[in-house]
């Protein structure tokens, strides 16, 4: 299958990434290669790593013995929290780089703005620093807040071009996006099956929306996601389940469908919360 199908989002600095992309949190690092390997076969050109999933040395020899062109491929990794600050995160990205057998990346994150370090700031002075030697394509943000954002616009020069943030139908986080929208941040969601955590899947409303299709309950919230403009990563190991994933484009939800998964929102975070994890 080729990547032809999926859409791609230009970000604020000319960037496109393909909408849809694969995410390797909690892919044991024996098994990355393997898993990564599959998803590239499958027709996936964006892979979403990060240095504290301790995979982005399985995810490099995926990406070399593929064979697909580098300029094919999007590749995301992330500055962990113990490594911010003006000192640590040039290495720690050197040494993220050498893992994955990259020379450069296409995105790079601060993961989380662990506000008791008080280091986000720096630390994204350092990722505008990468980016100006042309060692990542786009840099961003992950699990920002608003307050977080605004310090970030007001202290540093470029603005994030994305902010990956937990975001399902269960927690959709309108204001956040919004604000995002408003100022040029493309939201990218994850954990946008709600991480198999929550009854999501299960959901009468997903699953009859399913059924109506001929489609997985997972397919239909994916759909949902990429018609709500946003950019998704979801993750598996399982190659039948990331083929099923990445078959999204020969269907549509109705307008009615499509109100009806937005409104199931829920207010409901899975994951950490942006002002406790440091
Ligand atoms: P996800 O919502 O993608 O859920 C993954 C889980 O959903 C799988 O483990 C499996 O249990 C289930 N699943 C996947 N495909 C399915 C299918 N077709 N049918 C039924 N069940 C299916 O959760 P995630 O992995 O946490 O999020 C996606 C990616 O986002 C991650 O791999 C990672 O790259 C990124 N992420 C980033 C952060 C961050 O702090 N920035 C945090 C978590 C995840």
């Amino acid at each position: 299958m080729a990547d032809n199908t999926i859409p791609q989002v230009e970000l604020n600095n000319g960037t496109t990434i393909p909408q849809l992309g694969f995410g390797v949190f909690l892919v044991d690092p024996p098994e990355a290669e393997r898993v990564v390997t599959d998803a590239l076969e499958i027709g996936y050109r964006h892979i979403d790593t990060a240095a504290i999933y301790r995979n982005e040395e399985g995810v490099g020899r995926a990406l070399a013995s593929s064979g697909v062109p580098r300029e094919e491929l999007f590749v995301t990794t992330k500055l962990w929290n113990t490594d911010q600050g003006s000192d640590t995160a040039l290495p720690a990205f050197e040494t993220s780089l050498d893992k994955l057998g990259l020379d450069y990346v296409d995105l790079y994150l601060v993961h989380w703005p662990a506000p008791q370090r008080d280091t986000y700031v720096e630390s994204y002075r350092v990722l505008e620093q990468i980016l100006a030697a042309g060692r990542a394509r786009a840099i961003g943000v992950s699990n920002f807040l608003v307050p977080h954002l605004e310090r970030l616009l007001a202290e540093t020069s470029i603005v994030p071009a994305v902010n990956q943030i937990e975001l399902h139908p269960y927690y959709q986080r309108r204001d956040l996006v919004e604000f995002g929208r408003s100022r040029g941040i493309h939201t990218e969601a994850w954990g946008p099956l709600s991480q198999g955590k929550s009854p999501l899947l299960q959901d009468p409303m997903v699953t009859a929306i399913a059924d109506a299709h001929g489609k997985s309950p997972a397919q239909v919230v994916l759909r949902w996601h990429l018609e709500e403009g946003t950019i998704i990563f979801p993750k598996t190991t399982s190659r039948e389940r990331a083929a099923e994933n990445f078959d999204l484009f020969d269907f549509e939800l109705s307008a009615s469908e499509h109100a009806a998964i937005t409104a199931l929102d829920r207010d409901e975070r899975l994951g950490g919360d942006p002002l406790e994890v440091n």
